[in-house]
């Protein structure tokens, strides 16, 4: 290996306290690129059909990609992945965080940690040497806290990623958090961290970033930068971020509203971009080699937390606002920062608080077994019920399971609107008129996540409603960019996805760094291969597939959108399903979702043929 990679992968074993440097073979690295590529390759290998996620058989994968940390736009990205306590099938997600640099700066491509510390415990990584260490005292801190206290003793610029409170208890949702405010991992990867007895991990490097021709990469990287900042958007951008979404989302009928019920909310302009700009926003934050930086920091003007700052962006805002009928800024805020240090997903607890809110409307639920009285817009009971969430305490326990879990303990027909798919919670779009938006949350390879495809603009912008093959190839090149590309690259998508940054940039990036000249199409064939190798990874800790595991809540095709200019608006499910099948074939699944035998061979992933089926049989 030329560059790019630095060819070595991390060990460590904490129930023996032992850590071992591998090489890193070539063919994976190029088979695989990184990130979420090499998060899967290795679950799949090394995990044993049916491990309990919570227990110390789970790995917990922390990856870059051949493009992390070199100096390239936004390439400060971290992959964190593992078997996901909340859907139990493939889980990951990505950090902005030093820790992505100071990985690849400390000599490694991943960090495979496997075991449970006998005690509460952190790694501290610096180069080659590797320490499991006695973390009692921060046991207990959130995330905030836990963050100084290691910065103080490791320094500013040091790696820092750690769990909090929610992680600890195992919370289904809890994410692994990073520099307060940044977070990843959103099917669980902090309870998988908590299950560990691991509360931190802080990583030092000091070495270069091995580079196929460093001089190439330098000038790419100055022409980019340039570039980035000469786009249109650019200051705009700058200015709001994705929070600018909360009001084109609404025009759109697409902002989630009381539970995904509606897409346009009366008080959206008090909690939308325009709004923060004016009155609460107070800074700027970003990653790692990023010059387009898109974290709001906000200032908490009233309420239990006056004073206190709080970094967001949309989705945080929409499922703690609109989604809760929340239309003052300052709860949304105060909720979000309550989820960030006690280290649990924005998303999915504005999900379950706001599924809790719907069930005990329906009278599924009542006030005493809740243990307090919920209604639209009450930012105080959701700020009790969501302290509850993260503390196990009383009914919080339950939701502290994630809404697909809760919604099966409640039944009455509550899954009918538990907003997820795969058991994760739908991060913040309604779909009741988006049909290639909704197919892109059913078929997102972690559950429904917009990460993967966020369709939606290309829907809006060419016309709502085609039901075509063609919309659903669209659809996969989009997944196959986003979710395969820069999830294995490890980069960040929005220089592309958000200012206009040409993707024809990134193949002389990698070329550069690596020395391999990948064109666009062998990006695609990786891509295809990760993500029919995370399919094939759900099946076999599923025992199978089937249709329903890729569609949404049966809320989105029977109760049609009320209000707004696209009410009467629901899904059709002849249409769904005809997409579904379309979606299949062109990715060489059967009509059950199942990876056929000619399409693992095409991918270089008939090894795993056999242990696919001592599962299920499958089709040629
Ligand atoms: S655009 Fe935003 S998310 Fe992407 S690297 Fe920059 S700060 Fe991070």
């Amino acid at each position: 290996m030329r560059g790019g990679w630095t060819g070595k992968v991390l060990r460590i074993d904490l129930s023996r306290g032992k850590s071992v440097v591998q090489d890193l073979d070539p063919k994976v690295a190029v088979d695989f690129l990184g990130g979420r590529g090499f998060a899967v390759k290795a679950l799949w290998d090394e995990l044993p059909r049916g491990v309990d996620p919570l227990s110390p058989e789970n790995l917990l994968i922390l990856a870059t990609g051949p493009l992390t940390g070199i100096s390239m736009p936004s390439s400060g990205k971290l992959v964190v992945a593992a078997k996901s306590p909340l859907t139990g099938g493939y889980g990951d997600g990505n950090i902005g965080t030093r820790a992505s640099v100071q990985v690849k700066k400390a000599g490694y491509d991943a960090v495979i940690i496997s075991g449970k510390a006998e005690k509460p415990s952190m790694v501290v990584i610096e180069n080659e040497k590797v320490e499991i260490r006695d973390a009692r005292d921060l046991w207990g801190l959130d995330t905030y806290k836990a963050q100084e206290e290691l910065e103080r003793q490791y320094g500013k610029s040091s790696g820092i990623l750690t769990i909090g409170p929610a992680g600890e208890r195992l919370v289904k949702f809890a994410v692994i958090t990073s520099e307060k405010g940044r977070a990843g991992g959103r099917p669980g990867m902090g309870a998988v961290m908590g299950s560990k007895n691991l509360k931190a991990i802080v990583v030092k490097g000091s070495k270069e970033i091995p580079l196929a021709d460093p001089k190439e990469v330098a000038r790419l990287g100055a022409d980019s930068f340039r570039d980035i900042k000469s786009k249109e958007n650019y200051d705009f951008w700058v200015r709001q971020g994705t929070m600018a979404t909360v009001e084109w989302a609404n025009a759109n009928a697409a902002l989630p509203t009381y539970n995904m019920s509606e897409g346009v909310f009366d008080g959206y302009d008090k909690v939308g971009g325009n709004a923060m700009e004016k009155v609460y926003k107070i800074g700027q934050k970003g990653c790692p080699n990023c010059n387009m930086p898109c974290g709001n920091i906000n200032e908490i003007k009233e309420g239990p937390y006056k004073g206190r700052d709080t970094e967001v962006d949309y989705e945080n805002i929409a499922m703690l606002g609109p989604n809760l009928g929340i239309d003052n800024m300052n709860w949304a805020l105060t909720l979000n920062l309550v989820a960030d240090e006690s280290g649990v997903d924005t998303i999915s607890l504005g999900s379950v608080l706001a599924f809790t809110t719907e069930a005990m409307k329906r009278g599924l639920v009542t006030p005493e077994e809740v243990g307090m009285r919920l209604d639209w817009g009450d930012g105080q009971a959701f700020l009790e019920l969501a302290r509850r969430v993260v503390s196990r305490e009383g009914f919080g326990s339950l939701l502290a399971e994630g809404v697909a879990q809760a919604s099966q303990r409640i039944g009455k027909g509550s899954e009918r609107f538990a907003m997820h798919v795969k058991g994760l919670e739908i991060s913040a779009y309604d779909c009741h008129a988006y049909i290639g938006m909704a197919l892109a949350y059913g078929t997102s390879p972690i559950g429904a996540h917009h990460k993967d495809a966020w369709f939606i603009s290309y829907e809006i912008r060419e016309g709502r409603g085609v039901v075509s093959e063609e919309r659903v190839r669209k659809l996969i090149w989009m997944q196959n960019v986003r979710g395969g590309f820069f999830e294995s690259a490890a980069a960040c998508r929005l220089p592309w996805v958000e200012v206009g940054y040409d993707l024809e940039w990134y193949p002389k990036f990698l070329k550069a760094a690596t020395g391999l000249d990948y064109s666009w199409d062998d990006l695609h064939m990786v891509a295809n291969r990760i993500y029919t190798l995370i399919r094939a990874f759900w099946v076999r800790e599923k025992g199978g597939w089937g249709r329903s595991l890729d569609t949404p809540p049966a809320k989105w095709f029977e109760e049609p959108q009320t209000k707004g200019p696209l009410a009467g608006s629901k899904l059709s499910r002849e249409d769904y399903e005809r997409m579904l099948s379309w979606y299949y074939e062109n990715r060489g699944w059967d009509q059950n979702g199942i990876p056929r035998k000619s399409t693992l061979r095409k991918l270089g992933l008939d090894w795993i043929i056999p242990e696919l089926e001592k599962v299920v049989k499958l089709a040629e």
